[in-house]
């Protein structure tokens, strides 16, 4: 059915359920929505946070049920993967009571994958609570093996937490991605050796480019490592074969013959990977972004607590998509020293 401006959705045959699906003026389909349950967090990444944070108050902030009932609209639009991130997510209260409530769209085959990002210092307590809610897979964000540069990227975090939490994760048969931020003269000698001990563990790594997203107390520059550099300097020691292997989201593959591990590649400044973006991002607030990369937004909290229907709630997720841009526009470079975006990465989520 053709809407204004472009904008499309379209019925199809999910086996027994007839869906619909959210297509954007651009003609790609948004089956992918990432939640921020919690813009707070038990660290401070340095490339992520400032070191004093101004949190939002509580009444801001979207109960568990309401945002069980905005992701569960996007569900009935569409939606099919959808992930749990924050700030971190599990750090919010309760998080296993959404985590289970939202299982049931696995069940009813609506949903094809629950998953979550995670620092992974939770894991330890949560690891087989998730498996057993139908999560399959999860990331975890780590970006050195060394703790005292761990301690200095995160400012809080515990490296031995975190393993153990990696640990608890894979003893509970939970899959595991690791994604490493690529930070320039932190641990850019590091990547290889976090490449072997993620690949002898059996989970894939993701490398990424610092984005612009927030004040931080640091200079983007001096953060900046263009994830192609680190892949060149990767190829001068590995073999990488290129692979078609796609999870729905923005990392690029390649399998390195070495480890038999495969390797991903998330450049959003250095390659463009809009043109196939299916992907939204909704706040902790309600507040939905159609591209990471832009200001624009949509207020859905007001439809959400304006009534028991979800007609205005509908209403108001196809008038956002037909807004959703064809593409960011990030740039780090001199010219360039304030953030791209005000927001931080923990208030959309990575
Ligand atoms: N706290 C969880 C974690 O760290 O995995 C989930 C939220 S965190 C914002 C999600 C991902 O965003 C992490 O992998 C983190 O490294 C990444 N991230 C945060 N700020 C970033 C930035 N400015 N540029 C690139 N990646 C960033
Ligand atoms: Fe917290 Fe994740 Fe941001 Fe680090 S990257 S400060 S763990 S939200």
């Amino acid at each position: 059915m053709a809407l204004a401006n472009g904008t499309s959705t379209i019925a199809i045959d999910r086996g027994e359920q007839k869906l619909r699906t959210l297509i954007d003026p651009f003609h790609r389909a948004i089956t992918y929505l990432r939640v921020s349950v919690t813009d707070r967090c038990d660290f401070r990444c340095v490339y992520c946070m400032a070191e004093h944070m101004t949190f939002l108050p509580k009444r801001e902030i979207l109960s568990l049920e309401e945002l069980d009932r905005l992701c569960s609209a996007f569900v009935a639009k569409g939606v099919t993967k959808l992930r749990l991130t924050g700030g971190e997510p599990l750090v919010r209260r309760n998080i296993m009571t959404l985590v289970s409530s939202l299982s049931r769209h696995l069940t009813s085959g609506a949903l094809k994958e629950l998953t979550l990002t995670t620092n992974g210092s939770q894991l330890q307590k949560y690891a087989s609570e998730l498996k057993a809610n139908g999560i399959n897979r999860i990331n975890v964000s780590l970006d050195t093996l060394d703790a005292d540069k761990f301690s200095a990227i995160t400012r809080w975090g515990d490296l031995n937490k975190v393993i153990a939490g990696i640990d608890a994760a894979q003893a509970a048969g939970l899959q595991i991605k690791i994604n490493t931020v690529a930070l320039k003269g932190v641990n850019e000698e590091e990547i290889a050796s976090l490449l072997e001990w993620a690949h002898a563990r059996g989970m894939d790594l993701t490398v990424i480019e610092v984005m612009p997203l927030g004040d931080v107390d640091e200079s983007r520059i001096d953060q900046y490592l263009p994830v192609s550099v680190v892949r060149a300097r990767l190829a001068e020691r590995y073999t990488l074969e290129e692979t078609d292997y796609l999870t729905g989201g923005p990392a690029r593959y390649v399998r390195v013959k070495e480890t038999g591990g495969r390797l991903g590649f998330i450049t959003p400044l250095t390659h463009n990977f809009c043109e196939s973006c299916n992907r939204i991002r909704i706040t902790c607030t309600g507040t939905l972004y159609m591209c990471l990369g832009q200001n624009d937004d949509a207020d859905l909290r007001s439809p959400l607590r304006a009534s028991e229907s979800d007609d205005l709630l509908y209403a108001a997720i196809d008038e956002a998509i037909t807004r959703k841009p064809k593409g960011h526009d990030f740039v780090i470079d001199r010219h360039h020293q304030r953030p791209a975006l005000p927001r931080h990465m923990s208030m959309t989520g990575g």
